[in-house]
């Protein structure tokens, strides 16, 4: 089964149990064989270590049987990680503006993947795992932002969905399947999905209903914080492999949450008030007349750069889940000019995937600077950010798309500002010649 290959032909060796090497491909084929059923995600190890001490059994502890040696798959990956700023520049070809969120992300999302390199060497310093907390207003980017770093690392990724999570017991998904989800997204593969991301998105929305401690259980809320609490922070889980509820007789696949990474998003609607009549209090009366004044002029950025976890209390989130989502990045509302380059700028831009879709037809697209305006100032409107500009775009290229394939006479088309505001048609270009 190993090829007896040396690291120094040039492959990139794993170590197990600190003297047995195995090169990457090889690894590749024991995983195949591993996985071919979706449930023996942890056994693949063990599996490895039998091989591995049928071959060589001088380099295996027959006691030691466990999971942490696949650890060092990870440490030699990572040097493979880019830095904080390369992780931005290429966020930037997806995500339009943010500039705040990227940066803390990045570096968070950098010291992350260091602090399990860090982990493997065994050395005495702990660093302590940084989940991260992103607020912004719907449609601002924050799942784009989760979902294109997972994307850049390499690494498993899951989003789900806070407001279907119950506490263990109750209707609704317990919390433990989340772990599932990434697991599948890894196919089933422990160790990758051991340190994968989670993004748990509409995190605003289990907050705690009243501020008085009830004496009956809060199902919806507190409860699921509470139930987050440990899965967030790093624990041992059980995971029912077809999901669900827990059954006593079936075979849980083991997952450890310690390296995964929680990315919890959610809108908290009028964090900014809040935060900014925190401000204005605390400079009333004993700071000087500069402070308050800068307290009005802050931008929503720097507002919300100035977040304190007393400022999500109020929103029903409890200190011990905010406590393990020590770094917090804050979004903004997305700008006129942003929502426009939004539309053409991202390598997945809207009019880019159009024009590509049209081109297939030998139909140029044009879109006019004064019709990309129209549909930012109509996404405003609608106070759903990005989200409503993707709405808006495919409603009015629903017709061109439509007539297009069949009209084989257009060569092009052009979306005006009168397009876009309904007074007109778009402007349609054709060719004497049939194509
Ligand atoms: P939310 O902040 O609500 O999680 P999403 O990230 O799901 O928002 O964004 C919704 C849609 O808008 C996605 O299709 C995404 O591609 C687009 N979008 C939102 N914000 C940005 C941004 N800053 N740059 C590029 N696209 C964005």
């Amino acid at each position: 089964m190993f090829c007896s290959q040396m690291e120094e032909d040039g492959r990139p060796m794993m170590t197990i149990a600190g003297q047995a090497h195995i090169c990457f491909p090889c690894m590749e084929v024991l995983n195949k064989h591993m996985f071919l059923s979706p449930n023996k995600g942890d056994m693949a190890a063990r599996r490895i270590l039998e091989l591995i001490s049928e071959t060589h059994p001088e380099v295996v502890p027959q006691d030691k049987v466990d999971l942490s040696p696949l650890l060092e798959v990870q440490t030699r990956k990572l040097d493979e990680l880019p830095t904080p700023e390369q992780m931005h520049r290429m966020l930037d070809s997806y995500v339009i503006g943010q500039d705040l969120a990227k940066r803390t992300l990045c570096v968070a999302v950098y010291n992350h993947y260091l602090r399990l390199r860090q982990k493997a060497t065994k050395d005495d310093t702990e660093i302590e795992k940084s989940n991260i907390l992103l607020a912004g207003s719907t449609g601002s980017g924050k799942t784009l932002l989760a979902k294109t770093l997972a994307r850049i690392l390499d690494v498993p990724f899951c989003i789900v969905d806070a407001t279907t999570l119950t506490e263990a017991g109750y209707v609704g998904e317990d919390v433990e399947n989340i772990v599932l989800r990434l697991l599948q997204a890894a196919d089933m593969n422990v160790a990758k999905a051991e340190r994968g991301i989670i993004y748990v998105d509409e995190i605003d929305k289990i907050g705690r209903k009243t501020q008085n401690v009830s004496i009956t259980r809060d199902v919806s809320g507190e409860g699921v914080q509470q139930a987050l609490l440990k899965i967030v922070e790093g624990t041992e889980c059980n995971i029912p492999p077809k999901g669900g509820r827990k059954h006593p007789n079936e075979n849980y696949i083991r997952v450890n949450t310690e390296n995964i990474l929680f990315i919890c998003g959610g809108a908290f609607v009028g964090l900014e008030d809040i935060i900014r009549k925190r401000l204005g209090a605390s400079s009333m009366g004993f700071a000087s007349i500069e402070e308050d004044r800068n307290a009005k002029e802050y931008t929503e950025e720097e507002v919300l750069s100035k977040a304190m976890p007393e400022d999500f209390f109020l929103f029903g989130m409890i200190p011990e889940l905010m406590g393990r989502l020590p770094i917090f990045a804050p979004l903004t509302t997305l700008t006129e000019e942003q929502l426009m380059q939004l539309l053409t700028e991202p390598k997945n831009a809207l009019v880019k995937q159009y024009a590509k879709l049209l081109s297939m037809n030998g139909v140029k697209l044009h879109v006019e600077e004064g019709a990309l305006r129209a549909m930012a100032r109509q996404a405003i409107e609608r106070g759903t950010g990005a989200r409503a500009l993707r709405s808006i775009f495919e409603r009015i290229m629903l017709d061109i798309m439509y007539c297009v394939p069949s009209d084989k006479s257009i060569t092009g088309v052009t979306l005006t500002e009168n397009a876009v505001l309904g007074k007109a048609q778009p402007k349609i270009t054709r060719s004497n010649k049939k194509k």
